[in-house]
């Protein structure tokens, strides 16, 4: 009976698994065709400084799927760099972002995400030098996002293209602060402009003693290094107050705006400035 009762729950199991496996595999099927399809579109959220002025904007990927609906990032960007798909999709995005960064105010940046697979490509910094000259922005309106995780690999490379990146006046941040295998040796050897507190410490930072004397030592650290600070993921007035008293130089998040398509900047911009953010930025 208890050889049974086994088999039929390794069938049960296995057909799950099948439907999820197919199901994925689906997913990755239509992967291939959705850029030359057009489903990829682009959203931008507001990164405020603490005086309460737009800094500049973070494009963010999204997937809309003709059946399924819209694809959140972190579920289709794993199996595009899967399937080697990412680089065509980020060269793809940088450009777009680049162009809309040109219809914006001149001191504003565009702040673009690299997964592992489009920093480690070989091509990656002539490609961001020819996207500027084409698009025509200054270098230092771009600021390229990378997490700690990109650098665990190729040591000496990576420092080669942050390098090259820096010479061309590009502006590099750290995303996701102190979540991969934060180690201090990438903040002395790399060259940062800006660190990025992961939201998982901003969250329960009106709670959390913890999470405030890891926030407020990220900021001393970055500072003392010459970097600037974002924090991600502000969600209240109270963690906005808290981190605006501490010192912290930018911060994005839901109460200060939400991901938005490219065609509703202009309206954020005429609302936002004097009215609602700085209501909120200056309590
Ligand atoms: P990220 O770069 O750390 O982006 C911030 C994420 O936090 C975004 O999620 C954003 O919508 C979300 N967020 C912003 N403010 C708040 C808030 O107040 N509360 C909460 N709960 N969430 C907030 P999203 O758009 O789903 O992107 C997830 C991740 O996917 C990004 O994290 C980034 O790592 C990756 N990603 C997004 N777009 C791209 C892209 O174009 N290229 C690459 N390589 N990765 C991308
Ligand atoms: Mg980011
Ligand atoms: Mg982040
Ligand atoms: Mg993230």
């Amino acid at each position: 009976a208890a050889k049974k009762d086994g088999r039929g729950r390794a069938r049960t199991f296995t057909r799950s698994m099948l439907i999820v496996l197919e199901q994925r595999e689906m997913l990755r099927r239509s992967l291939r065709t959705a850029l030359s399809e057009g489903q990829f579109f682009i959203e931008y959220q507001p990164l405020m400084r603490s005086s309460s002025s737009v800094a500049g904007f973070e494009a963010l990927l999204r997937w809309r799927h003709p059946l399924i609906g819209i694809i959140p990032p972190n579920v289709f960007i794993p199996m595009a760099e899967a399937d080697g798909l990412m680089s065509e999709i980020g060269q793809w995005l940088l450009e777009r972002a680049c162009r809309a960064a040109a219809t914006w105010p001149s001191h504003f940046t565009v702040a673009v995400n690299l997964s592992p697979a489009e920093f480690l490509h070989e091509g990656l910094t002539d490609r961001v030098a020819q996207t500027l000259d084409l698009v025509g922005i200054r270098a230092d309106r771009l600021e390229l996002e990378i997490t700690e995780s990109v650098l665990l690999e190729r040591t000496t490379n990576n420092l080669d293209t942050l390098n090259t990146l820096n010479v061309l006046g590009v502006q590099i941040s750290l995303d996701d602060f102190g979540t991969y295998y934060s180690s201090l040796s990438y903040l002395k050897n790399f060259p940062f402009d800006t660190i990025k507190i992961d939201q998982y410490f901003i969250k329960d930072l009106e709670r959390d003693e913890k999470s405030q004397t890891i926030v407020r030592s990220i900021i001393a650290l970055a500072h003392g290094l010459g970097m600037h600070v974002t924090a991600e993921g502000v969600e209240t007035r109270g963690q906005a107050a808290w981190l605006q008293n501490e010192g912290c130089d930018r911060l994005q998040g839901h109460l200060l705006g939400f991901p938005m398509p490219a065609e509703a900047i202009g309206e954020f911009l005429r609302k936002s400035p004097s009215a609602s953010v700085a209501g909120v930025l200056r309590t």
